[in-house]
């Protein structure tokens, strides 16, 4: 399957990567023939080059009965191909139309030549010119050609783990620099044997000019080790000897793609928690990896569209809801309706899963918090406490790179994390960034972004920036992306918050940047960003719009331009400014980043506003001690260490937590998570379809009678509208003690949200005259709010711009400070 990722249309980030817009075919200015004989010079911009394009624009030809040839020159295709005009014509069509599946244009030009008579179609050698800026392809999962390979006993790669052809296998975990080519790949270290020379200089191979090209005989090699490093088994034995360590409940880390997986059987619950206690890893979900459809359908409900996802060469982990009959281990996600699943990405992957017989959990090799494991002598210190087997080859991993996280929202695919199958495919802009620029992202959720002209190459998943190793895994990313694309940046963005790791990472950045550049006296500039404008610059841009529109911008917290910590803000923005409309009432958030894993201090930072109706909140107490919460509570009503939270995020903790369902959190994010996961389970009934769309979810709450909530509004000295979430939390927890169901609660809670969110955004877009509401930020990662959000919208006549090509989350900032940087600079201009 294809995803298009046309504005709208509900395909994730893989925009261009298929069909061009016809009106992006160009034909040239020269008259036409006057024969029906003429040549034509055609000229393709795209990620052509490692995607089997040469060999397939020779078939091509070949079929078509042209003369010609095809050649590669800085990363450009050229073709000259001359025959009878009808033919010339569908051979153009055909171009764009059955272009391979790895290959991305982004421009076709072309324009009558004098015919040469020319007779036989010839691939000639490429021409190496500077290689100017090229798109690097993202890794691709194995194909279905060579799936068919690996598992056919009289193929010579029969069982081989690294087979590959133009069509699949790594590229951005094995490229150093471009032009691609093996010398600058990690694949150089393996010198082809005869048999795979021969397909590699065959035009009619599909392993034509594949790079990664290799066979049992001359390729990589697989080997299983113990924590001591010494080698035990080799191929097909140390496959088997791994399947055996897995079925009896051992932990195996596993060199992938991007890095190292650590894998378990996914149903032994007794392994699943020996993992989680060696990495530290307590409750936050766990991927699971099957090695086909038939198997992760017996595990979750899918989809048509999940269905595509999970077959798609990007390969994503989907969230599916879970079947209750899944035969997995409870504490893959505790608490939660969904579970993350994979089909295997590649050879290796699927030999292990067919060794096993058993679905496996299959997470990042890491200590919680730091950076996937990548070398292997780094595995064995990183992972050596954690793993008891380690399956690892010699292909070296050029890039770290995660696994994508996909989860349907509302009917369409929404990024929970862009890494692997997608970056570092660029991203456009309206408009064009003034100078190179580095957007250096968040300080959660990490990724960078370079960005020339209109282009912006937006980094794989980086991490939170808390910790050395992820700062210096951020470095190398950095280095590695400035090598690819041959940035140098002479701007430099980051966050507005002066203490964040990232803020003074950039002032580094400039010092460097401006010693490099010897042209600049000085650091180069550094341009400041505010959190949540960034968010909604990362959507209005990815839609190509530049604005106004009134930005809803949801998540747990971000530094505000008045110093307190926002979050749950409605914004008037466009990609150079932004004007605050509306935000939550301003509650002590005690403890400040400390709340995000304790749910009960936002409840009890709502409770000091609540006076006399403090009663409602008790549920939120009841793991905490008496002592403790009077402790906080004094520190909250004197303001010592609580900064004053406008935030949506610990608005649903809050909620959570008066409903008895969470009030200590073991990650970010757990409470409203749970919160989601209940409410769901009184809206799913037996025998209905998606509840995909905002009508749906209204007329099945209507059905099982959910409860209506109140969920205010006023006005603040300064004319800001103030939803008031107060009488919200006193009516849920007052519902809940007299003895209301918590799931219905759960349900009529994010109704009222997306209700009040509704009304409060159209009359702000009434009042602007504005007729667009984008939504950013993590909150948007909740699937029953945002289809609810987003119809509401839409029945009110508003256009709603939501995240798809990059995630709602922080991954998404980035990108969205090279946005406002590129706004303030038009805006300049003007
Ligand atoms: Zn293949
Ligand atoms: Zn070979
Ligand atoms: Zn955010």
């Amino acid at each position: 399957m294809r995803l298009s990722a046309a504005a709208g249309s509900g395909g994730l980030g893989t925009r261009g990567l298929i069909e061009p817009s016809m009106d992006e075919v160009r034909p040239g200015q020269n008259p036409g023939p006057l024969l029906d004989h003429e040549a034509r010079r055609l000229h393709v911009r795209g990620v052509v080059q490692g995607v089997g394009f040469r060999p397939f624009v020779h078939r091509l030809a070949e079929r078509h009965g042209l003369a010609g040839w095809v050649r590669n020159e800085s990363g450009e295709v050229f073709v000259q191909v001359e025959g009878r005009t009808g033919d010339l014509d569908s051979f153009c069509a055909a171009l764009t139309d059955e272009a391979p599946p790895l290959a991305r244009i982004d421009a076709l030009d072309w324009e009558h030549v004098p015919a040469p008579d020319a007779t036989g179609f010839e691939v000639q050698a490429s021409v190496a010119t500077d290689a100017g800026r090229l798109p690097v392809s993202p890794d691709v999962a194995m194909c279905d050609s060579c799936r068919s390979e690996l598992l056919d006993p009289a193929d010579r790669r029969f069982g081989y783990p690294f087979i590959t052809c133009t069509d699949c296998g790594p590229r951005y975990t094995v490229i150093e620099t471009m032009p691609y080519d093996r010398v600058r790949t990690s694949m150089r270290e393996f010198e082809q044997c005869p048999e795979c020379l021969a397909e590699y200089r065959s035009p009619a191979d599909r392993r034509f000019h594949s790079e990664t090209n290799s066979c049992p005989e001359c390729g990589p090699t697989v080997w299983l080790t113990g924590a001591d490093g010494i080698r035990r088994q080799q191929g097909g034995e140390a496959i088997s000897a791994a399947a055996d360590l897995l079925r009896s409940g051992g932990i195996l880390a596993l060199r992938g793609l991007g890095g190292f997986h650590l894998a378990v059987d996914a149903s032994d619950d007794e392994a699943v928690t020996r993992l989680r206690e060696r990495k530290g890893r307590y409750e936050k979900p766990l991927a699971v990896m099957v090695d086909d459809l038939p198997s992760a359908q017996r595990l979750v409900f899918l989809s048509d569209l999940e269905i595509e996802l999970l077959r798609s060469r990007e390969r994503p982990i989907a969230l599916a809801r879970r079947r209750p009959s899944a035969a997995l281990a409870e504490s893959i996600s505790p608490g939660l309706d969904t579970v993350g699943i994979m089909l295997a990405c590649t050879p290796l992957h699927t030999l292990l899963l067919r060794a096993v017989g058993r679905p496996l959990v299959m997470t990042s090799g890491n200590v919680s918090e730091l950076p996937i494991a990548m070398a292997n002598e780094e595995s064995r210190e990183s992972l050596g406490a954690i793993a008891d087997g380690f399956l690892t080859h010699d292909r070296e991993i050029v890039s770290r790179y995660d696994d994508s996280v996909v989860r349907v929202i509302g009917g369409a695919p929404t990024f929970i994390r862009r890494a692997r199958g997608f970056a570092p495919l660029p991203v456009e802009l309206p408009v064009a960034v003034p100078r190179p620029l580095l957007a250096v992202g968040p300080h959660l959720k990490n990724t960078f972004a370079l960005a020339v002209d209109r282009t912006v190459f937006v980094s794989q998943h980086i991490g939170d920036l808390e910790n050395l190793e992820t700062l210096q895994h951020f470095r190398s990313a950095l280095l590695r992306f400035r090598e690819l694309f041959r940035i140098q940046p002479q701007i430099v963005v980051c966050d507005e918050h002066p203490g964040y790791l990232s803020t003074r990472v950039a002032e580094e950045l400039a010092r460097e940047l401006g010693g490099e550049s010897g042209q600049v006296a000085g650091d180069v500039p550094v341009i400041r960003v505010q959190h949540h404008h960034a968010h909604i610059a990362a959507v209005a841009a990815e839609h190509g719009s530049t604005g106004p529109v009134v930005g809803l911008a949801f998540d747990g917290t971000g530094y505000g331009a008045d110093g307190h910590t926002w979050g749950a803000e409605f914004l008037v923005a466009d990609l150079a400014g932004y004007r605050r409309a509306a935000r939550l009432r301003y509650a002590p958030l005690p403890g400040g980043d400390l709340a995000a894993r304790r749910p009960w201090r936002a409840a009890l930072g709502y409770r000091t506003l609540a006076a006399e109706d403090s009663d409602a909140f008790q549920a939120a107490f009841a793991d905490v001690s008496s002592a403790e919460s009077q402790l906080v509570e004094r520190q909250a009503t004197r303001g010592v260490n609580s900064p004053l939270a406008s935030s949506m995020g610990r608005l649903f903790d809050a909620a959570s937590a008066v409903l008895g369902l969470r009030s200590v959190a073991r990650y970010e994010g757990q409470a409203a998570m749970e919160l989601e996961s209940v409410a769901w389970s009184v809206l799913v009934g037996p025998h209905m379809g998606p509840l995909d769309s905002g009508d749906r979810i209204r007329a099945r709450a209507k059905q099982i009678s959910i409860p209506e909530l109140p969920f205010p509004e006023s006005r603040s000295a300064d004319g800001l509208r103030v939803l008031e979430p107060v009488p919200l939390l006193v009516a849920l927890g007052r519902a809940f003690l007299g003895g209301g169901n918590p799931a219905m609660l759960a349900a009529a809670f994010h109704v009222a949200v997306a209700e009040r969110a509704i009304r409060t955004a159209s009359a702000i877009a009434a009042e602007e005259g504005i007729d667009t509401v984008a939504l950013g930020g993590g909150t948007f990662q909740n699937a029953l709010l945002v289809p609810l959000i987003r119809d509401g919208l839409r029945e009110r006549g508003l256009e709603v711009l939501l995240p798809r090509l990059l995630g709602p989350n922080d991954g998404a900032i980035s990108y969205g400070q090279a946005a406002v940087a590129a706004g303030r600079t038009n805006q300049q201009g003007r």
